[in-house]
């Protein structure tokens, strides 16, 4: 059973310039208690495809198809006042700059306090004694006292602590973590990733964790979805997907993993070109201009996902049949 299940979104934007296909058809599922992670270079449509789902889009963004099924109810079609109760409540979000989310003027302890308070029924003594049991959970020290604290006198690690603690004060079933660590050096990044970890085996809830880097999905997520283009290009089990990566963009993602053993002088190969131009998404394969076994075929039809194992998916016309398999035979468009 699924707690989210996304089918067939399209999200485009509306601009001077002409219509952004920003999201062309994603479908997936989150299970309950699971992490799934969505991982793409920017521009993938990975966190507007988050934003869709919670319709918090800006102006010229528009969902333009699909459902967001949220333990059976379409996100997208939710009154206003039944999505903001949602919101916040069984569905919490953070992102990668805590200090945009985090209102300078106030204590951390007034913020958590508020959010506990506009959510739930309890005194202020009450979600004062909560904020501080968040704080423990997240791991900062002296908890009582720093609640007096204010975001400024915090460091960029111990913000992002205090963002989780917010999103965590409903108990939501389901947290969208939108590149929470990016902004982190390399160190307080790891610890961050293991907190979450950690929550989402304690508490029991989902999470999506988007992120630009595989490294970080191979860390601590179960399952992955790939996207390119504003479209899913492979999606599995993280130990299936990297023991057998079945797309030539994923193959490419994972090259470009500095090897950790490697340390200073680790080689990042990262992949050449840029990725398409969505007010003129191509016909083809999106990838196909960047694409090192691009065929003839690929950018005259959009390849569909092939079932290429128990949970595995690619979008790739190599996994089509016919298509050949020895790479040399493989006829490059350029
Ligand atoms: Fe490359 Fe063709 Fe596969 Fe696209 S469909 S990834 S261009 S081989
Ligand atoms: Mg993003």
């Amino acid at each position: 059973m699924s707690l989210l299940s996304v089918r067939d979104l399209k999200t485009s934007f509306f601009t001077s310039r002409g219509e952004v296909q920003a999201v062309r058809g994603v479908s997936f599922d989150v299970r309950p208690g699971e992490i799934l992670g969505i991982v793409g270079e920017s521009g993938s449509g990975k966190s507007i495809t988050c934003m869709s789902v919670l319709r918090l889009l800006k102006s010229a963004g528009r969902v333009i198809g699909g459902e967001a099924l949220f333990e059976g109810r379409d996100l997208l079609k939710l009154d206003d006042e039944d999505l903001r109760q949602l919101r916040g409540n069984e569905i919490a979000m953070i992102f990668q700059d805590p200090m945009t989310s985090l209102n300078p003027t106030l204590s951390v302890g007034e913020q958590v306090m508020e959010t506990i308070l506009r959510h739930r029924k309890v005194t202020r003594a009450e979600a004062r004694q909560r904020a501080i049991e968040l704080f423990e959970l997240v791991r900062i020290p002296n908890a009582a006292a720093r609640l007096k604290a204010y975001p400024h006198q915090f460091s960029g690690g111990m913000r992002q602590r205090v963002m989780i603690a917010m999103a965590l004060s409903c108990d939501p079933k389901l947290l969208i973590a939108d590149e929470p660590t990016t902004a982190l050096d390399v160190t307080i990044q790891r610890q961050i990733l293991a907190l979450l970890k950690e929550l989402q085996s304690r508490l029991g809830m989902a999470v999506i964790l988007i992120t630009h880097d595989l490294g970080v999905i191979a860390e601590v997520t179960d399952r992955v979805l790939v996207m390119y283009g504003g479209m899913a290009m492979e999606q599995g089990l993280v130990r299936e997907v990297f023991a057998r990566p079945s797309h030539p963009y994923t193959r490419g993602l994972l090259a470009s993993i500095p090897k950790l053993r490697e340390g200073m002088h680790a080689r990042l190969t990262p992949i050449p070109g840029s990725p398409p131009d969505m007010l003129r998404p191509p016909k083809g394969c999106p990838f196909a201009p960047r694409c090192p076994q691009a065929m003839l075929q690929c950018e005259a039809a959009m390849p569909p996902l092939f079932d290429i194992g128990t949970e595995h998916d690619a979008r790739c016309w190599l996994h089509h049949p016919e298509a050949p398999k020895v790479t040399g035979e493989l006829e490059a468009v350029r």
